[in-house]
């Protein structure tokens, strides 16, 4: 992606989530404009990982011709119950499905609206929960590929959600559960072909995220809407900005847009930049 479009926030686990924005060669730490007045401009333009500039908004952040072809977006990357590398059965490219597919993935449990079974690869682990937003999560499988990730996930689908619910998700901190034994209940429910995978660690992380103010009434902002999203910044939680008069923009959902970022130290609505 280019240097001047928008990308994830990059996040590290510390007391509160540590949150920075790579833009333009520059890198803000987040944390410390929450308070501030934030600007975010887009320049009408979106452009795709190959280089591309997006002329329809496609599906993931892909292109019409990546979307199509790339091994990064084919079915099995959003059904992981598709995956079929390990019976080296191509999809759309075998050596990068078997990179991608033939490595050490994990089951959890998430707490971010409500419990959610997710999977991620094994290096992703805590990085995932806080793009979720989760406060609270629990490893409950390690297994060797990605294909047992997900039939193990839609054994318990059933059960528990598979998504997390965003909006629920930015309305405050969720209720505490009891995840260890939740982790127990639904591990009876795993196929038992898989439960030599069931992880004995039990540990639950816990994540908090700096939010000074949580929306009563959320209203979701798009730059195709709104080019240019200005206002103070009342907090941050998994890759959505929270900002004043109930108003929120997920970073994620822009990525490759073409933007300019700015902030002003002085917290007041409608400052010039
Ligand atoms: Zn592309």
């Amino acid at each position: 992606m280019s240097r001047d479009t928008l990308k994830k926030m990059r996040t590290e686990l510390c007391d509160v989530v540590k949150y920075s924005l790579e833009i333009n060669g520059e890198t803000y730490n987040m944390n410390d404009l929450i308070g501030k007045n934030i600007k975010i401009e887009w320049k009408g333009k979106v452009i795709c990982n190959c280089g591309e500039e997006k002329k329809k908004f496609f599906r993931s952040g892909f292109c019409y011709n990546c979307y199509w072809t790339l091994p990064e977006a084919s079915q099995s990357i959003f059904k992981p119950e598709l995956c079929t590398a390990h019976l080296n059965i191509e999809e759309r490219d075998l050596e990068w499905e078997k990179k991608f597919q033939l490595a050490p993935h994990y089951v959890y449990l998430a707490n971010s609206s409500g419990i959610k079974v997710g999977i991620t690869r094994k290096s992703q682990g805590v990085v995932r929960w806080m793009d979720q937003g989760a406060s609270q999560a629990i490893l409950l499988a390690e297994v060797p590929n990605r294909r047992y990730s997900g039939d193990i996930e839609v054994s318990l689908k059933g059960f528990v959600d598979d998504i997390t619910n965003w909006r629920k998700m930015l309305s405050g901190v969720p209720q505490s559960v009891d995840l260890v034994k939740l982790k127990e209940q639904l591990s009876e429910h795993v196929p038992e072909e898989f439960k030599q995978y069931i992880l004995a660690d039990n540990t639950v992380t816990e994540i908090r995220y700096p939010v000074n103010k949580y929306p009563s009434k959320i209203k979701n902002l798009k730059l195709e809407k709104n080019p240019v999203i200005e206002g103070e910044l009342f907090g941050i939680k998994g890759q959505y900005l929270i900002l004043d008069d109930n108003r929120v923009f997920n970073i994620r959902s822009h990525e490759g847009f073409v933007a300019d970022f700015f902030y002003n130290d002085i917290p007041k609505q409608g400052l010039l930049f």
